[in-house]
C-alpha cells in the first residue's frame, strides 16, 4: 500500500540555531502538535516516520568534501578563518553546536521521502524540517548549510523519475536552480519576491537554464504586496501549463511560509489559503509529491500553514471541499472547518492596481521566454 509519510523526529529540535538567527527549528514540531491535537497527523494510510541522517556518500553527490569537512569541524566547535570562505560563521549562517547534526538529519528526511516515492512506498512525503534551498556545493547561505532539496530531487532523478520542483518560498531557489540549471530531467519553477527587493537577489525571468536545461528553469519574480488572487493567477497561467507540458513522474514542492502577510523578513501579502490551493492544484496531476518546509519567520503562522499543508497533501483540506461546493464532506467536528485556513485578506484597490500591472508584464515575459521550449 502506498502511504503518506510525515517525516519527523524530535531529534530535529535538539540542535536549535542561536536565538539571534530567525530560523526556528521548532516550527516542524509545532505543526505536528497542531495536527496531533486535531487528530489529523496519522491514520488510515497516513504515517509518521523518523528520518536517518543522510550518509556522506549521498551528501557528496552535491556538496564538496572540503566543505563537508569544514562543517563537521564547525559542529565540533572548531572554527578558523578558512570557514568564512565557505560562508560559515556569518550572521546568516552562524556557527552553532549541532549544525552538522541538524543539517544531515534534515537532508536524510528529504532523501528518505524521495526513496519511498521511487520505491512506490509513498504517494506523499512531507519533511517540514527541510527546504534548505540556498545551500550551494561549497557554500552555506540564507540559514541553509546542506541542500536537502537538491539531494531529494537528485534521488528521484537517479530513480529514473522526471521531476518538476516548484518552490513557493518567498526567496528565490538559487541553490536548487544552480544544481539543475543545465539539465532537462528536473524542471525548477520558483515564485518569489523580486530579487531587487529581497535576498538572494537572483531569480529574474531571463534565468531560464542553459544547454540541455534551457527552458527548464523558470522564474516568476513577484512585486511587494502580491496578494492571493494575483499569486494564483501566476500559478494557473504559467506553472500549470508547464507542468502539464513537461509531464513529470513526481512533483517536488518547497513550502516556505515566509510569503504570508506579516512575515518579518519579506513583503508579500498572501494568506495560507494559497498554500492549500496550490497543493490542491498539484494533487490534480495525480503524481506523487515530495514536499518540504522552508522559510517562515512568523513561527505560529508558519506552523499552522504547514499543518494545513499536510491536510492538503493528504486530500483532507476541508476548505478546498467547501470552495468546490462539496462543503462538509470531510468534516468531523464543527470547529475543523476553517480552523487551519486563514481568513480571506482582500487587497486595497491601489495594491491590486500596482501588483496587477507589474505581474502582467512579468507573466507575459515568462511565457514569451519559456513556453516555446515546450510547444506552448
Ligand atoms: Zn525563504
Amino acid at each position: 500500500m502506498t502511504q503518506k509519510a510525515f517525516i519527523y523526529s524530535p531529534e530535529l529540535e535538539a540542535y536549535p540555531y542561536p536565538p539571534s538567527c530567525p530560523f526556528n527549528t521548532s516550527r516542524a514540531g509545532k505543526a505536528r502538535a497542531i495536527l496531533t491535537s486535531m487528530g489529523l497527523l496519522i491514520g488510515d494510510d497516513k504515517i509518521e516516520v523518523a528520518p536517518p541522517p543522510a550518509t556522506r556518500e549521498v551528501l557528496e553527490t552535491f556538496h564538496t568534501p572540503e566543505y563537508l569537512d569544514a562543517l563537521e569541524r564547525l559542529n565540533r566547535g572548531e572554527y578558523d578563518s578558512e570557514m568564512l570562505y565557505f560562508g560559515l560563521g556569518t550572521g546568516d549562517c552562524p556557527a552553532f553546536k549541532g549544525v552538522w547534526d541538524y543539517s544531515v538529519l534534515a537532508c536524510g528526511a528529504s532523501v528518505l521521502g524521495a526513496e519511498w516515492i521511487v520505491q512506490g512506498k509513498a504517494s506523499v512525503a512531507f519533511n517540514p524540517s527541510g527546504g534548505l534551498h540556498h545551500a550551494f556545493p561549497d557554500r552555506a547561505a540564507g540559514f541553509c548549510y546542506l541542500n536537502d532539496v537538491v539531494l531529494g530531487c537528485e534521488t528521484l532523478a537517479k530513480g529514473n523519475k522526471r521531476v518538476v520542483f516548484l518552490d513557493i518560498d518567498v526567496h528565490h531557489t538559487d541553490g536548487v536552480q544552480a544544481a539543475f540549471y543545465d539539465r532537462n530531467d528536473v524542471m525548477t519553477i520558483s515564485l518569489h519576491q523580486d530579487g531587487r527587493t529581497l535576498f538572494p537577489g537572483t531569480g529574474f525571468v531571463e534565468e531560464i537554464g542553459e544547454g540541455e536545461g534551457k527552458g527548464y528553469a523558470i522564474n516568476i519574480p513577484l512585486p511587494m504586496g502580491t496578494y492571493d488572487e494575483a499569486y494564483l493567477r501566476a500559478v494557473r497561467q504559467v506553472v500549470l501549463p508547464l507542468i502539464h507540458a513537461f509531464g513529470p513522474d513526481v512533483l517536488a514542492l518547497e513550502i516556505g511560509a515566509d510569503t504570508l502577510s506579516g512575515d518579518p523578513l519579506a513583503n508579500l501579502s498572501l494568506t495560507n489559503n494559497v498554500i492549500a490551493d496550490v497543493i490542491g492544484l498539484l494533487r490534480a496531476f495525480g503524481k506523487p509529491i515530495l514536499a518540504t518546509g522552508g522559510g517562515g519567520y512568523h513561527v505560529d503562522n508558519t506552523a499552522r500553514a504547514w499543518a494545513l499543508a499536510w491536510t492538503a497533501l493528504c486530500g483532507e483540506d476541508a476548505g478546498a471541499d467547501a470552495a468546490a461546493g462539496l462543503g462538509g464532506v470531510m468534516l468531523e467536528t464543527a470547529d475543523w472547518h476553517g480552523g487551519l485556513r486563514d481568513r480571506v485578506l482582500a487587497p486595497s484597490e491601489a495594491q491590486k492596481c500596482s501588483v496587477d500591472q507589474i505581474l502582467n508584464i512579468t507573466l507575459d515575459s515568462v511565457k514569451k521566454l519559456v513556453f516555446p521550449h515546450h510547444g506552448l
